[in-house]
């Protein structure tokens, strides 16, 4: 500031200094011009004083000659001549003394000059009135005696004097006169001279000033535009941290993995609608990661399979970019043909050290794709792989809570939950549905015998044989202890024995292997309940089932017994049939 006062100063004083030359200049070049005419008049005056003294001899020789021509001639002529001339001299003398009144020195020299002339004219007219009254003989005898000549080198003398003297102011004032052309020239030149220079500086001072004003312009619409991308930037990422905060509340609320790689999918789409790409899922395996969803259009395709090795982000489980500023350095995964044009983005799905997964990004080189954009692709990813392993481990709490961890059937907490559903359904569409209570004989004995272990060995091959038995739609399931119960949607009476029976069939040509020791045989009873010929509720056909197990058990075991029994299980399948 105090920078830009002082130069604001500089040009100022330039300038006025500047004016105050030029004024001093044209100050200087008026008073020069009047010095010089005033000179020039003054010599035009000498040189009239002079022609004055030249024209005052002039007449008095002019006054001369006629007066003696008079007296050779006696001419009238000539008379009349010299009565011309002869006043003049008086005039002219009267003239130059008017003429060189202003000098006190000149005047005596013109008073000189004219009484010399009227002397020598006053000698002339007394010639001229002798030769009238007597006659010209006696003007020619007074002439020769008279003091003409020396009279006319009496004014010869005074003219050259006063020639002299005014020849000398003449010289005095041409001298005085050049001496003013070089001064007066050297102040126009350099006050000329000096105010371009100055001129110049402050013309040049004013186009620094000019560039210096234009930079700064410049720079301030550089900062302007710094800072509508700031402010544009900054909406950006509010709106950003806005969906991501919608995002992270709306990830809570997925009940599987697949619903939340679709708001992903989403999600990544609004956040950068420019640039497409894929989640991969890792397999439990961890060998592959296979395509989950995809979004947006990519600039250059990924493969749909791939290993973690053909990842540079899953190798070394960090984020990996590529394009401008970042390397060129592809992934595998990543098609051949793509190259320079595009920029990919990959972010490992980590969570508890466990690699979930891949979020795979890629948009065009000319992309408007800033930072904050790719670390809100990183936080997504790092949200779903939290939220995906979050969803994982719930559902695999939910399966435990479900089965029985021996045999990996349902436990009896699933049966009641989805027996009564299951029974609503059947109702709904008219349709039977039939329960097995499945009781291993004589387990107490199995158990003493062979031990607990082996006990349990018997209960998971057990486990195996229903499992294998049960269509997908069937619910077989740990009741407690070494009783089963399997529920068949959709199954009449005569399927459900038909079943039963086969399932007794299996087991009881089943060996149990313990130990790499072959034990058993083992035997079932089985007790069978349809609805809705035995009832409607849940436990009123768990009950009758039981209650035909019971009676299996006390007529003998190793059988099939339901309420109802019917005749013959053959007679039943032939009807079927
Ligand atoms: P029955 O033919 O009348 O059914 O005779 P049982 O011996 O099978 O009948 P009981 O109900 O008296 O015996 C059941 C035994 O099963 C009692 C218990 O020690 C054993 N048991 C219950 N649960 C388990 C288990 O998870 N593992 C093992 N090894 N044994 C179990
Ligand atoms: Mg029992
Ligand atoms: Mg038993």
């Amino acid at each position: 500031m105090r920078i830009q006062t002082s130069i604001v100063n500089f040009q100022t004083s330039t300038f006025l200094l500047a004016l105050a030359l030029l004024l001093g200049v044209g100050i200087s070049s008026l008073w020069g011009i009047a010095r010089f005419s005033e000179d020039t008049a003054w010599v035009e005056h000498s040189y009239r004083v002079l022609a004055k003294n030249e024209e005052i001899e002039a007449h008095v020789l002019g006054a001369e000659s006629a007066a003696r021509a008079y007296r050779l001639t006696e001419s009238p002529t000539q008379h009349a001549e010299y009565l011309t001339m002869a006043p003049r001299v008086a005039t002219s003398t009267d003239e130059l003394v008017r003429m060189v009144s202003d000098n006190v020195q000149r005047t005596a020299l013109a008073a000189e000059m004219r009484r010399r002339s009227l002397e020598r004219l006053a000698e002339l007219q007394h010639l001229v009135d002798v030769q009238s009254t007597e006659g010209v003989a006696r003007a020619r005898e007074l002439t020769l005696a008279g003091r003409g000549a020396e009279l006319m080198r009496t004014v010869t003398a005074a003219h050259d004097a006063l020639e002299k003297a005014e020849r000398e102011v003449l010289a005095q004032r041409s001298a005085e006169t050049a001496e003013q052309v070089p001064l007066l020239m050297g102040i126009v030149v350099i006050g000329t001279l000096l105010p371009v220079v100055l001129l110049g500086l402050l013309l040049a001072g004013l186009s620094r000033e000019t560039r210096r004003a234009r930079e700064l312009e410049a720079r301030a619409r550089t900062a302007m535009e710094e800072l509508e991308a700031a402010a544009v930037a900054r909406d950006r990422l509010s709106e950003q941290r806005r969906r991501l905060g919608t995002y992270g509340s709306l990830l809570q609320s997925c009940h599987t993995p697949e619903e939340a790689m679709q708001l992903t999918a989403t999600i990544t789409h609004e956040l950068l609608p420019e640039a497409g790409g894929r989640c991969y899922v890792m397999r439990a395996s961890q060998n592959f990661a296979e395509t989950g969803m995809r979004f947006g259009t990519p600039a250059a395709e990924s493969s749909d399979l791939l290993q973690p090795d053909h990842c540079w982000a899953l190798r070394r489980g960090q984020v990996h970019r590529t394009g401008p500023g970042h390397g060129t350095l592809r992934c595998a995964h990543m098609d051949p043909a793509s190259g320079p044009d595009e920029w990919t983005l990959c972010v490992p799905m980590t969570a508890q050290g466990a690699a979930l997964g891949l979020l795979h990004l890629c948009g065009h080189a000319g992309d408007k794709v800033e930072l904050g954009d790719f670390e809100a692709a990183t936080t997504v990813s790092e949200q779903l792989s939290q939220t995906v392993a979050n969803l994982r481990l719930r559902e695999s709490l939910r399966v435990q809570s479900l089965r029985d961890p021996l045999t990996g059937l349902y436990n009896r907490r699933y049966l009641e939950e989805n027996l009564y559903r299951e029974l609503q359904r059947c109702e709904r569409r008219s349709l039977p549905l039939s329960v097995m209570m499945l009781d291993v004989d004589h387990f107490k004995r199995f158990n003493d015998e062979h031990g607990h272990a082996a006990g349990d060995a018997l209960l998971t091959r057990v486990g195996e044989v229903l499992d294998n038995l049960t269509r997908g739609e069937d619910i077989a399931c740990r009741y407690g202890g070494e009783e089963f119960t399997i529920v068949l949607p959709e199954a009449p009476l005569h399927i459900a024995l038909r079943r039963a029976e086969e399932i007794r069939a299996a087991i009881a040509c089943t060996s149990i292997i313990h130990l790499r020791q072959s034990l058993g045989p083992v035997t079932v009873s089985i007790g069978v309940a349809t609805f809705p010929a035995d009832g409607a509720a849940p436990d009123r056909l768990l009950q009758i089932a039981d209650n035909a197990l019971y009676r299996a058990k006390a007529e003998g075991r190793n059988r099939v017994v339901s309420p109802r029994q019917l005749p013959d299980l053959a007679v039943a399948e032939t009807a079927e049939a």
